[in-house]
């Protein structure tokens, strides 16, 4: 029976949102046989018959609540705007002790938006998987996506721990090294980790874009340069990014504003001919780096 099998983690774990990250996921639980059963909902019929093709779905359905329905792990893997729609059609299927996760990369919000809704005697235990590609939907996905970084919990407090251990364990058979944090700082670390950079590349290559015709040839042309490395990261999914900058909005506001004000000194510096302005700035950032390196991060 596969209750008595000590590799199955969760009896039905019910992926609401099934592309990069829920499939990445899903491919880890069913290589180690990590659930008796994987229920698949998606917003669309083509993802669903996807997650049946790739053979990472037991059953599927367009109706998130269908699929939670039972379960005792219920991941939640939209774009951040759906989470109340979500929430909405998930909270009538919930059983006592089922666990409500997600992956979302805001935390705040998400503990806003569900801590409230669920209820009683089913637990929150919001995560971040800290991994991801540019690239969105269930081909998209691997399991090697989480291997080596990190995966950050913010369960509301109260949470027994043996709750969050559970989700933890789920985490580090994707081979991630976990951690427990405070949403807020979650949300701060996020902002200038992730979300500025992310912002940044978008504003360089949306800049490229307002070119006159014969310069954006040659940008494009010649992007090895650096420009390239953004172009990448500004390829990301636009409805996720838009979720993710609204809803972190007060970290990444003031994130940004340092970032302001720091960038108008390298300007003046520029403009004033001080290169040794320039060169200690370039020099402290390299410490950053070697840090990013020793960390295993790169
Ligand atoms: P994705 O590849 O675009 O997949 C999103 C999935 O959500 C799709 O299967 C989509 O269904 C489904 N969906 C959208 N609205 C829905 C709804 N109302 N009900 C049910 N399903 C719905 O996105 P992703 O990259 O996996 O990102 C998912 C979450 O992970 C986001 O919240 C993001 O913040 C977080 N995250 C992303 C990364 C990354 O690098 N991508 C890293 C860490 C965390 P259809 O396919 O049918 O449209």
């Amino acid at each position: 029976m596969k209750d008595k099998n000590p590799t199955v983690l969760f009896q039905r774990i019910a992926f609401i949102g099934f592309g990069l990250i829920g499939s990445s996921l899903a491919r880890v639980v069913r290589r180690q046989g990590l659930a008796g059963h994987i229920a698949v909902c998606a917003r669309s019929r083509k993802t669903l018959d996807k997650a049946r093709a790739l053979r990472l779905a037991d059953s599927v359905s367009l109706d998130a609540g269908e699929a939670a329905s039972g379960a005792d792990l219920v991941m939640i893997c939209t774009p951040l705007s759906a989470y109340s729609e979500v929430a909405a059609d998930i909270v009538p299927a919930l059983e006592t002790g089922c666990i409500v996760s997600d992956v979302g990369s805001v935390k705040v919000s998400v503990l806003r938006e569900l801590g409230s809704v669920l209820p009683d005697g089913v637990h929150l235990v919001p995560g971040h998987p800290v991994a991801g590609t540019e690239h969105s939907g269930p081909e998209a996905g691997s399991a090697e996506l989480f291997a080596g970084r990190w995966c950050i919990l913010t369960p509301p407090q109260g949470t027994p721990p043996a709750v969050t251990e559970r989700v933890a364990e789920l985490w580090r058979r994707a081979a991630m090294n976990v951690e427990v944090m405070d949403p807020e700082h979650h949300d701060q670390v996020l902002a200038m980790t992730s979300h500025l950079p992310h912002l940044i590349a978008y504003s360089i290559v949306d800049t490229a874009t307002d070119l006159e015709d014969y310069l954006k040839k040659e940008v494009v042309k010649f992007s090895a340069g650096g420009f390239r490395d953004f172009t990448r990261i500004a390829a990301s999914d636009p409805v996720m990014w838009r979720d993710i900058l609204l809803a972190n909005k007060d970290a990444v506001l003031e994130v940004l504003s340092r970032f302001n004000e720091d960038l108008t000194v390298l300007q003046r510096a520029i403009r004033r001919g001080q290169g040794d302005k320039l060169e200690v700035a370039f020099t402290r950032t390299r410490e950053i780096r070697r840090g990013v390196i020793d960390a295993k991060q790169d």
